[in-house]
């Protein structure tokens, strides 16, 4: 399929491009690997796009103040091959070289996926387990969203009309918490039909957050907080997976029906549990 003819900027600077943004019916271009797709079945048909890919800005992984701070603009294969993030924040390097295919974990970005809010994507269990923070910016300047709040619903965040992502910004795990993630993969794609993404620091501190289960990926918070201090043994994950999944509509289609999602969500939540215990 071809889409619709567009215009086309590359834009030199974030504020060159928030500016763009304001300026009518345009979206961003990262990697393309979402969106051009969407826009061949004319799912997504903008006017303009305004390309993000060259703005060094948005590019790189660094430590500041505490925090692990990756750019928007960053691919999935820097994030699987970087020292910084395999010393520090293990379960993002093991997430990223899951992802697609060599082409894809080349292209695509952390902050398009986010952007995108695919229910099947991997990152966003990522950056809910880990507590990350989300930093945007927008004509009012620069603003950060707990992740815990940026997922909204189907393909739907808390990014705001003209406001692009600028960095992922995580706090630096405590010594000796071990992070997991675990992803039942669609076989063609590698698009998680579930995955599950668990901390836990040295006191039982745990968190755990699924994507691929429901509209958008989630915190699974009732289920943190009976394992948090408490051992974990195969009776604690089995009440931990009742109390994640009470009240969550579970997703049925022609890959995994909502029954069989289910079971899927024990299974890998048992999976990343017992891998951080
Ligand atoms: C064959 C294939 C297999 C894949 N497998 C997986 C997989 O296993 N797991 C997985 O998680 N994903 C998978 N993906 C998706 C891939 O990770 C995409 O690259 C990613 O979802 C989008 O990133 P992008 O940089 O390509 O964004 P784009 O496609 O350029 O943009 C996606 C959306 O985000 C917006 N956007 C992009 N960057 C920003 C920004 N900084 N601020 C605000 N808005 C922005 C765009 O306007 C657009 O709406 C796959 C894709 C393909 C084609």
């Amino acid at each position: 399929m071809i889409p619709v003819a567009f215009d086309y900027q590359k834009a030199g600077s974030v504020d060159e491009a928030i500016a763009a943004l304001s300026s009518g019916d345009s979206k961003i271009l990262a990697g393309g690997h979402s969106l051009l797709p969407a826009m061949k079945l004319r799912l997504n048909q903008p006017a303009k796009l305004i390309d993000i890919s060259r703005i060094e800005a948005l590019k790189g992984i660094r430590e500041e103040g505490g925090e692990i701070v990756i750019g928007a603009g960053t691919t999935h294969g820097d994030i699987a091959t970087s020292e910084l993030i395999r010393n520090k924040l293990s379960f993002f390097a093991e997430a990223a070289a899951l992802i697609g295919d060599v082409q894809v974990r080349n292209y695509g970005t952390i902050g398009g996926s986010l952007a995108h809010a695919d229910p099947a994507a991997d990152w966003p269990a990522l950056v809910l387990a880990a507590d990350a923070g989300i930093e945007v910016k927008g004509s009012g300047g620069l603003r950060k969203i707990a992740a815990t709040d940026f997922f909204t619903g189907f393909f739907s965040t808390a990014l705001g009309e003209n406001e692009i992502i600028t960095a992922i910004r995580v706090p630096i795990p405590a010594a000796g918490t071990k992070m997991n993630y675990q992803k039942f993969s669609q076989p063609a794609s590698r698009f998680a039909i579930v995955g599950c993404a668990a901390m836990r620091s040295p006191d039982g501190k745990t968190r755990i957050a699924f994507t691929g289960v429901s509209e958008n990926a989630f915190r699974a918070t009732a289920a943190e907080n009976a394992l948090s201090g408490q051992p974990v043994s195969d009776a604690s994950i089995g009440s931990a997976a009742d109390l994640a999944l009470a009240g969550v509509n579970v997703l049925g289609d022609h890959f995994a029906s909502s029954e069989y999602r289910q079971h899927l969500a024990r299974v890998y939540l048992a999976k990343a549990l017992n891998a951080v215990s």
